[in-house]
């Protein structure tokens, strides 16, 4: 089994256009860029996608993927789900999971597709392609309703934070603990947001749940270049692949 980040960016991505701050620059001087936030989970050959990213169609050749099994959405937010359309013209079978809030949201703008809707609930458990996946409710003001995710495969664990602050409800942090990957989001380094965290937060939150190993997403041109970040925080890439389960908890980073 493994995770793929497709994207480590936050919704206009890095560089921004039109921006000459030190990190954009340093991202068109050295050809890196964080893309928009979409996760790819593969087992025995079968994909399932976490989110679709508006740069999904390029995520999805460039891992040459040729079939998606499911998708998850997390949140109605564009960054999230506004690539849907890119494969959905080319395999228009795929499942579709969220809780029935995030549906009727996402669901206004998609009204010309008709997709294959699934409601799962928060807290109750559901298996696609192999693994044993949940739902948990996070904080992404004003949403109404945003998701985390918790994937069990073979006795490991993965906790996808999803877009939230620092005031997740505890139900949902039980829920995260003890995850061999911690998948978490960080806006910037130290600013506060009222919709997301800041990497201090998401540091403290991975001790809280008691990560082995946390990786930074969702991350804006706020931070420094991607080198220089990587000196003070765990952050992670695109196309950043965790292979699971050859022998024992084998944690791979792949730079691309
Ligand atoms: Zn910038
Ligand atoms: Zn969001
Ligand atoms: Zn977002």
């Amino acid at each position: 089994m493994r995770v793929v980040l497709l994207g480590t960016g936050d919704s206009p991505g890095t560089p921004v256009i039109g921006c000459h701050c030190r990190t954009c620059e340093n991202a068109r001087k050295y050809g890196w860029e964080r893309r928009r936030f979409s996760v790819l989970v593969e087992n025995n050959g079968k994909v399932l996608v976490i989110d679709t990213s508006p740069d999904l169609r390029y995520q999805l050749l460039r891992m040459n993927v040729e079939r998606v099994e499911a998708v998850i959405w997390t949140h109605c937010h564009y960054d999230h789900f506004a690539g849907f359309g890119d494969f959905y013209r080319v395999q228009d079978d795929v499942k579709v999971y969220t809780s029935p809030e995030v549906h009727e949201d996402i669901g206004r703008y998609m009204d010309f597709m008709k997709y294959k809707a699934i409601e799962v609930e928060s807290y109750e458990p559901f298996e696609i392609i192999g693994l044993k996946v949940t739902l948990i409710d996070v904080n992404h003001p004003p949403l109404r309703r945003a998701h985390g995710i918790v994937l069990e495969w073979n006795g490991y664990k993965i906790s996808i934070s999803g877009d939230t602050n620092i005031n997740i409800p505890e139900r949902s942090l039980e829920e995260m603990k003890n995850p061999d990957l911690f998948v978490v989001e960080a806006l910037a380094p130290k600013f506060h947001f009222r919709k997301h965290m800041n990497a201090e937060e998401a540091m403290l939150l991975s001790k809280k749940v008691n990560a082995k190993k946390a990786v930074l997403t969702h991350m804006s041109h706020f931070f420094p270049p991607h080198n220089v970040a990587l000196k003070s925080y765990p952050v992670g890439h695109d196309f950043q692949t965790f292979e699971f389960g050859k022998e024992k908890c084998n944690l791979s980073n792949f730079i691309e």
